[in-house]
């Protein structure tokens, strides 16, 4: 819902104000509307996403924080959850994927649905709430492992929330199994399927497509999808994959359509910003002259933030990925317009196969750390962002992380002061 924009001149503090009168007028107006209540266009985000001048960025920063304010107050939320990759195998062919094996090559896998209600049961034992399930597009996997996938979870955990398979996974199971999307994705949702990552985005472009995927799944394909998955009653996330061969006027076409959606379906739960990750990346690694290595410091910066101002009263949780990101990085983001900080994972993979070293788990405890130590207020979540706990005079168990860690990811921590109590 919108808010009234007399609240926003209320809210507006002077801090607020003077840190917008230090900016450009055209980056001024553009903000000082935002704050008022309206939509920010395609044009104007693409003028917030180019500036580089230090105190126009001030001023987009202190704009989304506030609209942050404004949307989700000072509580910061996670949700403890545990990633499953059923499969790597994919002969897709993405040329950013450094997760797909061939299926004769080392580190190739493919587990049993039994596999992988296996894992979901010890995710349970931890006290997850979602079991997060991805997997590659495996030439002889057959249309109905998605289905059987949510079976074995359910027989044996009725209450697990399954947040499971992409767009891409969707458009490929509905092609084995000869059926349009929407009874494809009713089947799923009977079986159990509770939620769908908004993955396999990337930039909904069909030129930046055409260079990543060769364009198998098309933007129209992917948006198709989504709005038929919100029809049937599940929801998604949404997201953006940024910092290859894209530029600005398409992060705002992107953020803009996905705007266009929310708007028709109120189908998406958050927006997730994910950086490209370049190491293990055969787009990057061949074609470094024309592919980049990442977005900058600013421009991961200037994504959530603009992300936030333009999707205001539309999408209202911005998620930062820590296993992009890192820790650090990840509780900067909480001042550019972030609110949730994602999931505790305990297999994060994806990352870490396109060179990502930030850990395969943050615990619960650890992430109320973050939150704390940025001054906010620590919140666990379901999927669809129901509260379960909120840790404003107690903290969550003290677990081990399922897989050792060679390094404390809250190491970084120490260089700030204990925040007051
Ligand atoms: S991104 Fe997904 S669909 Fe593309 S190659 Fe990698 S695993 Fe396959």
């Amino acid at each position: 819902m919108r808010s009234n924009p007399r609240d926003f001149e209320r809210r507006r503090s002077a801090d607020l104000q003077a840190v917008l009168e230090g900016a450009s007028r055209p980056v001024w107006r553009v903000l000082n509307r935002a704050l008022l209540g309206r939509e920010v266009s395609e044009a104007e985000g693409t003028q917030l996403f180019s500036v580089t001048d230090a105190a126009d960025r001030a001023a987009i920063y202190a704009t989304a924080d506030a609209l942050r304010q404004t949307a989700n107050g000072d509580r910061v939320t996670f949700v403890v959850n545990r990633n499953i990759n059923f499969t790597n195998v994919c002969y897709m062919g993405c040329r950013f994927c450094g997760f797909a094996r061939r299926k004769d090559e080392a580190g190739a896998e493919w587990l049993s649905p039994e596999e992988v209600a296996q894992r979901a049961e010890e995710a349970w034992a931890r006290g997850a709430t979602e079991v997060c399930i991805q997997g590659g597009l495996h030439p002889k996997l057959p249309g109905h492992a998605y289905r059987d996938i949510l079976l074995a979870i359910k027989a044996r955990l009725p209450g697990m929330h399954i947040h499971a398979f992409s767009p891409f996974e969707i458009w490929y199971g509905a092609r084995k199994s000869k059926m349009p999307y929407a009874a494809f994705l009713a089947d799923l949702k009977a079986c159990g399927l509770g939620s769908m990552p908004g993955t396999a985005a990337e930039i909904l472009d069909t030129e930046v497509r055409q260079v990543l995927t060769r364009d198998k799944l098309s933007a129209d394909a992917w948006e198709e999808i989504i709005r038929t998955a919100h029809g049937v009653g599940i929801p998604t996330t949404a997201t953006i994959m940024y910092g290859h061969v894209d530029a600005p006027h398409h992060w705002a076409a992107h953020i803009a359509r996905l705007r266009d959606i929310q708007r028709d379906t109120g189908g998406f739960t958050e927006l997730v910003p994910l950086s490209f990750v370049h190491t293990e990346s055969p787009l990057y690694t061949q074609s470094p002259e024309t592919v980049r290595p990442g977005p900058t410091a600013q421009e991961v910066d200037l994504m959530h933030a603009v992300s936030r101002i333009m999707l205001h009263g539309f999408i209202d949780n911005i998620q930062v990925s820590w296993t992009k990101l890192g820790a650090a990085r990840a509780q900067d983001m909480l001042t550019r317009g972030v609110n949730d900080l994602g999931g505790t994972l305990m297999n994060e993979s994806i990352s870490r196969a396109a060179g990502a070293d930030h850990g395969q788990e943050i615990t619960a405890s650890e992430l109320c750390r973050m939150i704390r130590a940025a001054g906010r207020v620590p919140v666990r979540r379901n999927t669809v962002y129901d509260v379960i706990d909120v840790y404003d005079d107690h903290d969550p168990a003290e677990l081990a992380p399922l897989v050792a860690r060679a390094r404390d990811p809250l190491d970084f921590l120490a260089m700030f002061p204990e925040p007051a109590p």
